[in-house]
């Protein structure tokens, strides 16, 4: 385990599984239909990855980066995109990969954001859901595991950029934000 990381909360083996299932998941339900993915960098790039072999359909792949002003470990609720996808999406399935959905304020803006667009449907998919971070009514559709409301870094969450590459997931120690 990383020095810097209090607790591994999910290992390779067990985010590995769970990806599986969500991509069948994902696979059962969407039978049939067009979809186009669409990432939210950089956090779910790595999840973002490893979820898009593990769905046995046609999907078109695309990128956005969003960021909400304020601090550094909470979300102040005002989405900035930093970088928009370039599909069309108007008539097109739509799911939105997140790494972890927290307050909920960045995909409840980004979700109203694609139905302004058109969308045939646009569902959320995050490898990891604080529950107790909830300030919308925002719950994703499809999600890997719930985690308690500390800080979590590995398999594309970062902390001040460092730790995204741990192929593992964990609770970062207090002592190294504080
Ligand atoms: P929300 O808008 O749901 O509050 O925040 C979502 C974003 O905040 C995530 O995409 C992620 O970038 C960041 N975030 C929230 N909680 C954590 C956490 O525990 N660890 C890391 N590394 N980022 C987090
Ligand atoms: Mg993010
Ligand atoms: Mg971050």
């Amino acid at each position: 385990m990383h020095k810097d990381l209090e607790k591994i909360l999910f290992t390779q083996e067990q985010i590995h599984d769970r990806v599986i299932k969500l991509g069948k998941q994902i696979t059962d339900d969407y039978a049939g239909k067009e979809i186009v993915t669409v990432g939210i960098l950089k956090g779910a790039i790595v999840f973002f990855a490893d979820l898009m072999r593990e769905i046995k359909l046609p999907v078109r792949f695309d990128f956005m980066a969003a960021s909400s002003y304020g601090a550094s470990t909470k979300t102040s609720g005002t989405v900035r995109i930093l970088k928009d996808i370039d599909t069309d999406i108007e008539n097109k399935h739509v799911i939105i990969v997140e790494d972890i959905i927290d307050s909920g304020l960045t995909l409840k803006y980004l979700k109203q954001n694609f139905e302004h667009r058109k969308a045939a449907s646009v569902k959320l998919c995050a490898m990891l859901n604080k529950p107790d971070g909830r300030r919308t009514d925002i719950y994703g559709d499809y999600i890997g595991f719930d985690v308690p409301d500390e800080f979590i870094v590995g398999y594309g969450l970062d902390y001040a950029s460092a730790y995204r590459n741990l192929p593992y997931i964990g609770i970062l120690k207090k002592e190294i934000y504080a």
